[in-house]
């Protein structure tokens, strides 16, 4: 069964996507720590980045590198913390987080309640940037 990110490429679960090329794809996420909260993520499944091969692991940083100095530009932060976690959704995607601390990158601390309209205000501002 595809992954709720597969999905979402797909376009039959709705998102936020700031960019996408033939092999990646990055979108916001629906439960940000902060503003500007982006999942980079390869269109390829893949459970686990450590399975990945190098050209597609190397491809999707490269990727992530593009959207991360984009979201800089817009969001006031002293920089883009990345991280991977992958224990909630199975289908590799590298979390991007504009942080001022690095308490910042806690993701046991309650979410932003952000609405769509601000969502999509933000994710307009990074495409931009881009
Ligand atoms: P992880 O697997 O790294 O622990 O967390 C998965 C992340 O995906 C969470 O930050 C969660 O908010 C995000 N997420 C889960 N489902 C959706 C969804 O349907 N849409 C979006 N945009 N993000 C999601």
């Amino acid at each position: 069964m595809a992954t709720i990110f597969t999905r979402i490429i797909q376009g039959e679960i709705p998102c936020f996507k700031i960019a996408e090329d033939e092999n990646y794809f990055a979108f916001l996420d629906i439960n940000p720590l902060a503003e500007g909260h982006t999942l980079v993520i390869p269109k390829k499944e893949s459970d686990y980045i450590f399975k990945m091969d190098d050209s597609e692991l190397s491809g999707l940083l490269i990727f992530a590198k593009k959207i991360g100095l984009a979201i800089e530009k817009v969001i006031p932060c002293k920089r883009i913390g990345i991280t991977v976690i992958g224990l909630e959704v199975p289908h590799t995607h590298i979390h991007l987080i504009p942080i001022n601390a690095i308490t910042d990158m806690e993701f046991s601390r309650p979410k932003l309640k952000l609405s769509n309209d601000e969502l999509a205000g933000i994710c307009e501002k990074i495409k931009q940037a881009l």
